[in-house]
């Protein structure tokens, strides 16, 4: 990769052994000559492997020998722009021990000063606006370095050689804090900002990828503002705390979680709330985690060394807009939202929300973190995958938490998380975004791949581009982008357990068991279909889908056992949805396990409404989470003999056995969990006859359901039971954040096969 350090670290490495030769960068990577005794070349091996600067890593290393030329000296040859590379762009990194040591030594040239970096650490992507990763080609091109830097940039002993966004309180950017109309407050800026934080207001802060909004996350009145005037009505902020031991302090903290809290790319991770943590109730409404993340710009570090407090910190953006980037932007966007501007003059070139992670089980149960929202840290940082894709491919993902990917030869990138495409901005971002990536990448993608729904703007997009188009179904993208980035191709046994994905026969699929490899899938089981009336409505109100699945399993009469449940309805709208469900033909049908969870999450009481996406499926997890195991609620399986149409998994039993129950007694978190072990059971049995029917042994499981821990879990547990071998996320979101890696695999595949042409 550029920017990590890699060749003043072979130059040291070459000159400690007295090696002569040079290092340097083709299309392909790095290349090495050495000249010296043999014994110091195999040192020199051993140590270029076992001592790699913290961001580079070796992919491959191979060698030969050539004849020597009586070099004694070792240089870096200088990367060219001209001819292709592979150009790797290094993801953003968190301030690396190094700077923050010297940030806080009064001794230091840089100390306190907001900007510091070396080839360890700092902005790399976001900064970036043509390759090679050279300075002129960052946002970092207008401030002159001073002598001291320049030094220090051409020195190859320093941390900071090439060190591109290489900058001093003499040379580099400065930070300011300035009031609504731009005039900037006289002071030190991080002092006038914490002291305003400490009074309760809402400051704009500019980071690393983007702008957020921050105020003191102990106190309700600054949080239940910021809920006003972003218009956010319960969707949970993200929280910054100072280190491990205030993240301790308010969540619980396992050693997995401390690591990926302190590491490098320094995501947002969901933890288990305490009970007693200091934090206000409004920063994640009815939800048993927090979002919490450590500081990850010298920026934050010294405004968290004033002792503020755990601060809110969440994406500065009116709902649903990309991110604000821009100073002027800020001013004017976040007008009504934010009280003051801690304001930097080191432009962002590319938006990049912080990432999201959380805590899941592998197979064998042992903890992982897993990236639920891939951005900062994380993106362009490329995937391996195991198909070589003959021609380049660009995949435009779904529609819903977007993200796009170029594949070339067999590696893929996938961009950050763009966002909901409904929106014009996100929608003019991912335009813009295919546009650079296509730059940066210097790829010219010769075949693109879309989803099938035909409402797609990505879709929609894709058809404009005047280049062959491939649909790949999206659940099928869903497994196959697991398994690319698992490594596996071949024939696999893929459950894919969604909220809404577009079907080949036009129903809205969701719960599907899928016979497939990366180009191909054949239907092989799914949930039972039920009436989904509402469009948009019916993934907010959870009474639509469970009026559905009440008359899949009563029919006419459903709203008598119902009862008690839809007294909470308005009894309009309950009439217009009687006749909806009898009458209408237009009437979608649906496989959706999500909005399944929603219609059990109505029917037990624990969420009428989705007020953000998944609220009510989290919510029935968390009630199901803190139940003791029981048994599963009652379901069946038709399994047809012949094999010749897919297997059924039948709510009606499930639904039957609930509205039994309910009446007896509030224990809504047995019943929730019973409805777990119950859908997971009848995975698990769709799999087993698939597997009868198939010999295959592999699964591979697969989108926005599996974000369930406790869902994963159990399913997980009776497939490996069964002697499967199970896959699941490990690198790319379960959600739509992952499947522009799978559609582009796919296409590559097909294209291989020669299923299309291009
Ligand atoms: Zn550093
Ligand atoms: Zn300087
Ligand atoms: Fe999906």
């Amino acid at each position: 990769m550029q920017g990590v350090g890699f060749r003043p670290f072979v130059c040291r490495l070459a000159s400690d052994l007295r090696l002569g030769g040079f290092v340097g960068n083709d299309t392909h990577g790095a290349f090495i000559e050495v000249e010296g005794p043999a014994s110091a070349i195999d040192e020199f091996e051993r140590r270029l492997s076992g001592e790699l600067p913290p961001l580079a890593r070796i992919a491959q290393l191979t060698g030969s020998l050539v004849a020597s030329v009586g070099e004694t000296t070792f240089r870096i040859i200088h990367s060219s722009s001209a001819g292709q590379q592979d150009a790797e762009i290094t993801p953003d990194t968190a301030t690396c021990p190094d700077c923050l040591r010297e940030l806080f030594d009064p001794a230091d040239r840089r100390y306190r000063y907001p900007f510091i970096n070396c080839t360890n650490c700092g902005p790399r992507y976001s900064i970036i606006q043509a390759v090679p990763y050279d300075r002129p080609n960052t946002t970092m091109r207008r401030f002159v370095m001073c002598p001291a830097c320049q030094a220090e940039y051409d020195d190859p002993t320093s941390r900071r050689f090439h060190a591109q966004p290489n900058a001093c309180p003499t040379c580099g950017p400065r930070v300011w804090l300035c009031d609504k109309s731009a005039r900037e407050i006289p002071g030190d800026a991080i002092h006038l900002c914490v002291e305003r934080l400490r009074d309760g207001a809402i400051v704009a802060i500019k980071g690393i990828g983007g702008f957020h909004l921050a105020c003191r996350a102990d106190r309700d009145e600054p949080v239940v503002r910021l809920r006003e005037r972003k218009m956010r009505e319960a969707k949970p902020l993200a929280i910054m705390v100072a280190s491990l031991d205030a993240a301790g302090a308010i969540a619980e903290v396992d050693e997995v979680a401390a690591v990926e809290l302190s590491g490098p790319v320094r995501p947002i991770v969901l933890l288990p709330k305490k009970p007693q943590a200091s934090i206000s109730p409004n920063v994640a409404p009815g939800n048993d985690c927090l979002g919490i993340m450590l500081p990850y710009t010298p920026l934050h570090h010294l405004l968290m060394a004033e002792g503020v407090g755990p601060l809110v910190m969440t994406s500065a953006n009116p709902t649903d807009e990309p991110l604000c980037s821009r100073n002027d932007e800020a001013l004017e966007r976040l007008a009504q939202i934010a009280d003051a501007f801690l304001m930097h003059d080191r432009d962002i070139e590319r938006r990049v929300d912080d990432s999201v992670a959380k805590l899941m089980s592998g197979a064998t149960g042992e903890r992982v973190i897993v990236p639920i929202r891939r951005a900062r840290g994380l993106a362009p940082a490329p995937i391996r995958v195991p198909v070589e894709s003959p021609v380049p491919v660009l995949a435009v993902g779904g529609e819903l938490k977007s993200a796009v990917c170029i594949l070339s030869g067999g590696q893929a990138v996938l961009s950050e998380h763009l966002g909901e495409l409904e929106n014009p901005a996100a929608f003019r971002n991912f335009t813009a975004t295919i546009e650079q990536f296509k730059r940066l990448l210097r790829v010219e993608p010769r075949i693109v791949a879309c989803d099938m729904h035909p409402d797609y703007a990505a879709t929609r997009y894709a058809a404009t581009l005047g280049l062959p188009v491939t649909q790949v179904q999206h659940h099928h993208a869903h497994i196959v982008s697991c398994m690319a980035e698992a490594g596996i191709s071949g024939r696999v046994i893929g459950v894919s357990c969604d909220g809404t994905g577009y079907g080949t026969d036009g129903a809205i699929w969701g719960c599907e068991v899928l016979v497939c490899d990366e180009a191909e899938f054949t239907r092989v089981g799914h949930l039972r279909y039920f009436k989904l009336v509402g469009g948009d409505r019916a993934a907010k109100d959870t009474w639509r889908p469970a009026a559905g699945l009440l008359y899949g399993t009563f029919g006419q009469k459903w709203t008598l056992p119902a009862g008690p449940m839809l007294s909470r309805i308005e009894e309009q709208a309950l009439s217009l949805m009687d006749r909806r469900l009898a009458t209408a033909r237009h009437v979608p049908w649906t496989s959706s396990l999500g909005r399944l969870f929603d219609a059990v999450a109505f029917l037990l009481g624990i969420c009428d409404r989705n007020r953000y996406e998944a609220e009510a499926a989290m919510a029935l997890e968390a009630v199901a989470r803190a139940a003791a195991p029981t048994g599963p609620l009652a379901y069946t399986v038709e399994k047809p003999e012949d094999g010749s149409r897919p297997a059924i998994c039948d709510f009606r039993p499930m639904v039957k056995e609930l509205m039994a129950r309910v009446p007896d007694g509030p224990d809504s978190g047995t019943l929730a969990r019973a409805f777990h072990e119950a859908c997971a059971g009848m995975l698990a049995d769709v799999v087993e006859y698939a597997a009868a029917r198939t010999g295959i042994r592999r699964t591979v499981l697969s989108g926005g359901c599996f974000a369930n821990r406790l869902l994963l879990e159990l399913l997980t547990d009776r497939l490996i039971e069964r002697g499967l071998t199970v896959s699941s996320h490990r690198e790319v979101p379960t959600g739509d954040g992952g499947i522009a890696l799978g559609q582009a695999v796919a296409a590559a595949e097909r294209v291989r096969r020669g299923l299309i042409c291009v």
